[in-house]
């Protein structure tokens, strides 16, 4: 991923204001710095996400009419919360669950700080929830955190499904956008998962025990009922549906993946 100038202001704004989060919130240091990725509202993939996520996928100019940019942010976790969530046998910690909780709190003062910040730049903003925006039937989400983070640079997706980012897939991501022309940045060239890439790995694969990450196939339908598994049985604490155990302790939780020598590949 190549910044830009505006991703980087951004990234310095959101770095500034989570320091002052945690502070008066008390809330736990669970996040590493931010990375953030910015498209433009014209770039003609958007549309493909009609086509590859869900056709009710909505653009940026029915959420704000007059948009030029999607301004979309990563979060990635502290290693420790992913190794607490991989060591803590079939379901998810209790530390991943209270994250989940706490970092979606995070990513929605972070837009209404945003868009605060770009208010008095003259332009507007539109925020999007960090979660629940999907259609239950189909599990499909109506925005795509996931796939616009990938528009907007941030990373390439890997055989868990998930975004593997510059500091991994282990974190969470939120986005909003503006009437703000901002610099759009460069997407990587090469796939940052290994097994994508031609490497042997599937490391993420046996994370998975609950039938939906497999070698050539992913059960959305599998994944959400083991969501809901610990959503249950963190019945005390608001909706966490989460799961993440094949985003923990594999090589591509918290960097880019190591590719093999070449004598190994
Ligand atoms: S664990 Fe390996 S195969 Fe799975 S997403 Fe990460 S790099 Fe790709
Ligand atoms: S989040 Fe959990 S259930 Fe879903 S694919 Fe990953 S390990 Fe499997």
């Amino acid at each position: 991923m190549q910044a830009s100038k505006d991703a980087d202001w951004l990234s310095a704004l959101i770095e500034e204001f989570i320091l002052d989060w945690k502070r008066s919130q008390g809330a736990d240091d669970y996040w590493r710095p931010p990375l953030v990725g910015v498209a433009s509202a014209n770039d003609p993939l958007l549309a493909e996400l009609r086509r590859v996520v869900d056709p009710d996928h909505a653009m940026p100019a029915e959420i704000l009419p007059g948009a030029e940019s999607v301004i979309v942010f990563f979060l990635p976790f502290q290693r420790w919360l992913g190794e607490q969530n991989d060591g803590h046998g079939t379901l998810a910690s209790q530390s991943w669950a209270e994250s989940y909780i706490t970092t979606n709190l995070l990513i929605g003062a972070i837009n209404e700080h945003l868009k605060a910040r770009l208010k008095d730049r003259g332009h507007l903003a539109a925020v999007t929830p960090a979660t629940h925006n999907f259609d239950e039937a189909k599990l499909v989400s109506r925005w795509s955190h996931k796939h616009l983070a990938y528009l907007a640079g941030l990373g390439t997706f890997g055989h868990n499904h998930l975004l593997i980012t510059s500091s991994g897939c282990c974190g969470r991501l939120g986005s909003l956008v503006t009437t703000m022309p901002l610099a759009a940045t460069v997407r990587p060239e090469a796939e940052w998962c290994l097994q994508k890439a031609g490497y042997d790995c599937l490391a993420c694969v046996p994370k998975c025990k609950y039938g939906a990450l497999h070698e050539t196939r992913f059960s959305r339908q599998a994944c959400y009922r083991q969501c809901l598994r610990n959503n249950a049985h963190y019945s005390h604490l608001p909706l966490v549906d989460v799961c993440g155990k094949c985003a923990c302790e594999v090589p591509c939780s918290y960097q880019i993946p190591d590719k093999p020598a070449a004598s190994d590949a």
